[in-house]
C-alpha cells in the first residue's frame, strides 16, 4: 500500500515545522507587538527594538536558503507568518517584505560574488534591504521610468529620482530598477537592477540624497522615502546578475513582485483576522435594546461576510504561494489573490468600524488603524486595476493557446 502524498513523512514534517514557527511568531506578536503597537503607530516611530527581536527570531532569513544561514522555508509558511505579524501591526511586515524580495532577487539572479557578499548578512538581519521600481511620474507604468545608469569605465553613473522607497532610509542595500539603455523598444528590454549600498541610516551620500519620510494615512512606523541620484557612481559589480543581468531588470522585478503580491494577500488576511477578532469580541460585549449587538441580524450579516471573505482570502493566499513555489511564475494566481483579498480587507475593516459604532472612529480601539492600513494594500505591489488586467490577459493567453492546439 502506498502512503498518500498528504501524509508522507516529509509533508508531515513540513507541516509540523510550519506550525511551530507560526506559533512562535504568534507568541512574539501577542507578548511584544500588541502591547506597544498603538503608541508606536501614533508616534510614527521606527520600531527598532521589535525589529531586533525579529532578527533574533530569524525572520529576516525566513525564505533565504539554509546555505546562507536562512531558514529556507516555503512561501506558504512565510505567508502564514506574515498573517501573524500583521495581526499585531503591519509595520512588522513592512520591514520584511522588500527585504525578502531583494533577497529573492539576489538568490535567484545574482552572481556568485553577490550571493556571497550579501545573503548571509541579509539572512541574519545584519543588513536590511529595500526594493524600488517607482518614480514620481511612473508607478503602475513601470516602463516609463527615466532614471538612468550610464557606463563610465568600470562604473555606472546614476541620475534621476526614485519614489516610494519603503525601508529607504534604514536599509543597508536597495535593489533599484534603472534604465541602462533608453533607446530599446519595448522599453523594458533596456532596464537593469543595481544593488545600491547605503549602510548607516544616513540620508546623504556622495551623489545620493534620501528625502524625509513621506507622510502617509497609515502604514506607519516604517519609513517610505524618495531617493535622488545626481551623478551617483556605482561599480559594475553591483549590476544584479553581472553581464547576464544587463537588460533583464524588468523581468527580474516582475518575478520578485509576485512575492510582494503574495505578501499583500497575507497582510490583507492579517488585517481581516484582527478586524474580525475585535468585532466578534465587541459584538459579544456591547448591548443595545436589551441584547448583545451580536444578536442583531444587521451585525450578524457583517460578521458572516467578514469571516467568509477572510476564509476565501486565506485559501487564495495559500494557492498563490503554492503556484509560485511550483511554477516559478504565478501572475494569475498572485494577481487574483492580491486583488480579491485587499478589497475584502478594506470592506472588512470598514465593517469592523461600523460594528464598533462611534467608538470605531476613535483611537481607543484598533479598528480605525486596521482600516487605514488596509487602504495602503490596494495600490502597492501593482494596483488592483492592474491586477484585473493581468488576470484577464492571462485568461486570453490561455484561450489563444487552447485554440491553437
Ligand atoms: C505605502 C506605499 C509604499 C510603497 N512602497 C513602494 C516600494 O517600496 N517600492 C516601490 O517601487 N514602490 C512602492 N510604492 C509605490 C506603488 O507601487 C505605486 O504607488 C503603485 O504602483 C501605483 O503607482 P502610482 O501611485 O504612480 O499610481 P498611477 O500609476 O499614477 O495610477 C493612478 C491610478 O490609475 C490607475 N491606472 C493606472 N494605469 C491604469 C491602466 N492601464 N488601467 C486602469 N487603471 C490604471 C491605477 O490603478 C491607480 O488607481 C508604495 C506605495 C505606497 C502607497
Amino acid at each position: 500500500m502506498t502512503t498518500p502524498a498528504s501524509s508522507h513523512p516529509d509533508v508531515e514534517q513540513r507541516r509540523e515545522d510550519r506550525r511551530a514557527i507560526v506559533e512562535t511568531v504568534r507568541q512574539f506578536v501577542e507578548n511584544e507587538v500588541v502591547p506597544v503597537a498603538p503608541e508606536l503607530e501614533r508616534q510614527d516611530a521606527y520600531p527598532i527594538e521589535l525589529i531586533e527581536q525579529m532578527a533574533d527570531l530569524g525572520l529576516f532569513g525566513i525564505t533565504i536558503g539554509e546555505e546562507w544561514g536562512g531558514a529556507g522555508l516555503d512561501l506558504g509558511t512565510y505567508a502564514e507568518v506574515t498573517v501573524e505579524l500583521v495581526r499585531g501591526w503591519i509595520a512588522m511586515s513592512a520591514v520584511l517584505n522588500t527585504h525578502l524580495m531583494t533577497s529573492f532577487l539576489i538568490e535567484s539572479f545574482g552572481t556568485d560574488d553577490q550571493r556571497e557578499r550579501y545573503l548571509s548578512r541579509l539572512a541574519s538581519g545584519e543588513i536590511r534591504a529595500a526594493f524600488v521600481m517607482s518614480e514620481p511620474h511612473a508607478g503602475t507604468d513601470v516602463q516609463r521610468i527615466r532614471t538612468t545608469a550610464k557606463v563610465d569605465g568600470d562604473d555606472y553613473v546614476i541620475n534621476g529620482q526614485k519614489m516610494w522607497v519603503t525601508n529607504g532610509l534604514y536599509s543597508g542595500l536597495v535593489a533599484v530598477l534603472l534604465k541602462t539603455d533608453p533607446t530599446t523598444t519595448p522599453p523594458y528590454k533596456g532596464m537593469s537592477v543595481f544593488l545600491v549600498e547605503k549602510e548607516g541610516g544616513r540620508s546623504e551620500f556622495p551623489g545620493m540624497t534620501i528625502g524625509p519620510p513621506i507622510q502617509k494615512l497609515g502604514y506607519k512606523g516604517i519609513e517610505t522615502v524618495e531617493i535622488a541620484f545626481d551623478d551617483y557612481r556605482i561599480s559594475d559589480a553591483q549590476l544584479l546578475g553581472g553581464d547576464a543581468g544587463l537588460g533583464m531588470g524588468f523581468r527580474y522585478c516582475m518575478a520578485g513582485i509576485e512575492h510582494g503580491r503574495i505578501t499583500q494577500t497575507a497582510r490583507a488576511v492579517g488585517l481581516m483576522t484582527a478586524a474580525l477578532e475585535a468585532s466578534v469580541k465587541y459584538a459579544d460585549e456591547r448591548e443595545t435594546f436589551g441584547k448583545k449587538i451580536g444578536e442583531h441580524q444587521a451585525i450578524q450579516t457583517k460578521l458572516a461576510l467578514m469571516a467568509t471573505n477572510l476564509r476565501a482570502s486565506r485559501l487564495l493566499m495559500q494557492s498563490a504561494a503554492e503556484a509560485k513555489e511550483e511554477k516559478g511564475r504565478a501572475d494569475m494566481e498572485a494577481g487574483m489573490a492580491k486583488m480579491f483579498s485587499t478589497e475584502a480587507a478594506v470592506d472588512a475593516t470598514r465593517m469592523a468600524m461600523q460594528v464598533h459604532g462611534g467608538y470605531g472612529y476613535t483611537k481607543e480601539f484598533p479598528v480605525e488603524r486596521l482600516y487605514r492600513d488596509a487602504i495602503a494594500l490596494t495600490a502597492g505591489e501593482g494596483s488592483n486595476e492592474i491586477q484585473q488586467q493581468i488576470v484577464a490577459r492571462q485568461l486570453m493567453r490561455e484561450q489563444a493557446a487552447a485554440v491553437r492546439s
